[in-house]
């Protein structure tokens, strides 16, 4: 399966570091995976028009579920769609914690992004105290079940397995807990699709960075990353695109 490279820049980025988007462009026309940056909205607009004409697509890092109306400081899935985004990020662990977003609210953000034709990144990972209790894969079984809405295909859906205690850390799943997870959140998808299921991409974030990308991307059913602190730096994030075939 051709992997999927996604950076997630969270909270940084000023007009100025456009120059990264310009970077990447460069790196797409040969890339051998598809490679989606995902700046924060301020950033947006500009960087669609830098990769017009280009292989880089542009994603956005959360949406209101509903299309339009009086949510002060909330941007939905229709105006991100306008605005030339084609994948949104949703269900981060940030936005988790930070404001509470459990399943129903990713659900329904994840409805939204397809109702605006957008594919939906929904982010599952279970925190260190979870794993310790032995119940990753519960705790990711359950946000699977509970955040990926009717209709969900392999044209429209895409998984993060992000385990909270590895981002921005610099801790990594050993590679048989990445298989482990990534294996369970397979079979998952195949019982809900059948054999669509197969064929959904499935990323692993967390501390993922240029010198750690190849032995990530030869792990069984891992089609790709999400990076956060990686891709704030062209330099850095080449190295794991060209670490993806
Ligand atoms: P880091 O790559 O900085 O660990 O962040 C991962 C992440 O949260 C991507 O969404």
């Amino acid at each position: 399966m051709r992997k999927l490279i996604a950076g997630n820049w969270k909270m940084n980025g000023f007009v100025s570091s456009q120059a990264e988007i310009e970077a990447l462009k460069g790196l797409t026309g040969s890339a051998a995976c598809d490679i989606v940056v995902c700046p924060p909205f301020t950033l947006i607009d500009r960087a669609v028009e830098r990769a017009r004409e280009s292989h880089l697509v542009i994603g956005a890092q959360d949406c209101h579920a509903q299309a339009c109306g009086a949510h002060t400081g909330d941007v939905s899935a229709e105006m991100l769609a306008d605005a030339g985004v084609r994948y949104i990020i949703l269900g981060h662990s940030e936005r988790r914690m930070s404001y509470g977003e459990d399943n129903d609210i990713v659900l329904a953000k994840a409805i939204a992004a397809h109702r605006a034709g957008l594919i939906a990144i929904i982010c599952v990972g279970e925190t260190r105290h979870e794993r310790d209790e032995g119940r990753a894969i519960e705790v990711v079984g359950d946000q699977l079940s509970g955040s990926i809405p009717q209709g969900a295909n392999s044209a429209n859906l895409v998984i993060a397995y992000e385990p909270v205690w590895a981002i921005g850390t610099g801790l990594v799943p050993t590679s048989e807990q990445i298989e482990e997870v990534h294996s369970a959140i397979r079979r998952l998808l195949e019982e809900r699709m059948g054999r669509d299921g197969s064929l959904v991409k499935i990323l692993y974030g967390g501390s993922v960075k240029a010198s750690n990308a190849p032995a990530i991307f030869g792990l069984s059913n891992v089609n790709g990353a999400l990076v956060g602190g990686a891709s704030l730096k062209a330099s850095e994030f080449a190295g794991i695109i060209s670490a993806a075939g």
